[in-house]
């Protein structure tokens, strides 16, 4: 079988490595310089522990799947990463129904425990966070992003697949046997393709991948949601995650503390909406709301502590309700051998290797 993974984020990597790990002929096309130039290299590598999500979700299911699978590969493979845990809090009375829920949504959905913490245990684990009410997650952690990506073009490439940068898919035309791919190469001459499976795995432009053999007005479309963070400089506030509670859209998980491998703090991402897919710029003058925001569960932290650091965009699925993962082979749509990604926003990190094994064996392999 002849695949080709449009897009060498983590999400088209991690599906590189399933399917040469199941025998495929795979070539990744990625129309920038390097691998993991997109969202990839723009979030908060955090290991979610899959809390959130309507149970049965895409996002709750290869949430919970995809931290038990990276766990794993990064254990047998030496990528860096970290089991931090993470605190809930609830900073006022009327939060604590809504964190009361999320407990009972994560039981629902498999994920590892929350434990509910007393006042006691909030001041001896995180003596400058204050809440009404926390929950403490077991299974929450920090990875190197960059490290897993190169693994799996590692084992992809040890299998016999091919990576190739700077080539871009420009057009596609599905023949009697199979797909005629049309990529822009290097030099900005065409080439052609040949692939019985294409996997659409291009990030934010993976919509606009879709639409190139597919017109529907019902395939989804992306809204790019910005959201910046910024660094906390001087000593981490807290040296474990802090998240308040999220909207209930979950349309950002709220203006929380992560901390890097490296031991720095930062806050973010708030949520932008409907920005340019390119619009990485921080503004600095968002500094005072992050303040104020993250001040309900960090009393001491000062404005001068914050300074702006980097940007990423959500390829999020228009929808007023919670959006999911979009995971399809379009055989429905007349596109067989086509396989669309879509919208994969956060929980994306953590699911990318349970996501991959979803799409190999929806593409047959
Ligand atoms: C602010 C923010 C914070 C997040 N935090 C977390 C987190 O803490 N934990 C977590 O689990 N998830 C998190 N996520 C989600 C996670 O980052 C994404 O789900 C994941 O990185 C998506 O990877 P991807 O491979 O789909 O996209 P990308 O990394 O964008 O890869 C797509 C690639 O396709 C390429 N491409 C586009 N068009 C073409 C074309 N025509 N031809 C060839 N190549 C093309 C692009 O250049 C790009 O390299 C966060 C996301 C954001 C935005």
């Amino acid at each position: 079988m002849d695949v080709v993974i449009v897009g060498a984020g983590v999400i088209g990597l991690a599906v590189a490595e399933a399917m040469t790990g199941r025998g495929a002929e795979v070539t990744v096309l990625e129309a920038a310089d390097r691998i993991g130039t997109g969202v990839s290299s723009r979030n908060s590598e955090v290991v979610h522990a899959g809390l959130y999500y309507p149970t049965g979700s895409l996002k709750a299911t290869l949430c919970v799947e995809g931290r038990e699978r990276l766990a794993a590969f990064c254990e047998q493979h030496g990528v860096d990463h970290r089991w931090t845990g993470k605190v809930l809090v609830a900073t006022a009375a009327d939060e604590v129904p809504a964190l009361e829920r999320i407990g009972a949504q994560a039981e629902a959905n498999g994920a590892r425990p929350l434990v509910s913490m007393s006042r006691h245990d909030l001041l001896q684990r995180c003596p400058t966070v204050r809440a009404v009410a926390a929950l403490w997650s077991t299974g929450t952690g920090i990875v190197d992003s960059h490290g897993l990506m190169t693994r799996l073009r590692l084992l992809t490439e040890r299998r016999g697949g091919v990576v190739l940068c700077r080539h871009g898919l420009v057009g596609a035309t599905l023949r009697t046997n199979g797909w005629r791919l049309e990529i822009r190469q290097p030099d900005g001459s065409l080439a052609a393709l040949d692939a019985d499976i294409v996997v659409n795995a291009a990030g934010l432009q993976a919509d606009e991948v879709a639409r190139l053999v597919c017109q529907d007005a019902d395939l989804p479309r992306h809204i790019a949601v910005k959201g910046s963070y910024f660094d906390v400089v001087g000593p981490p506030p807290a040296d474990t995650l802090v998240y308040p509670v999220p909207s209930p859209t979950l349309t950002g998980l709220g203006t929380h503390l992560t901390i890097d491998l490296a031991g720095r703090a930062r806050l973010g991402p708030d949520v932008q909406m409907g920005r340019a897919s390119d619009d990485f710029a921080v503004d600095g003058s968002r500094a005072a709301l992050f303040h104020q925001a993250a001040s309900r569960f960090l009393p001491e932290l000062r404005l001068d502590q914050l300074q702006p650091a980097y940007a990423g965009i959500r390829p999020k699925l228009a929808t007023d309700r919670v959006a999911d993962f979009y995971v399809r082979h379009e055989v429905d749509r007349g596109l067989p051998g086509w396989v669309n990604l879509l919208g994969i926003e956060s929980p994306g990190l953590t699911a990318s290797l349970a996501l991959a094994q979803r799409v190999a064996t929806l593409a047959g392999g």
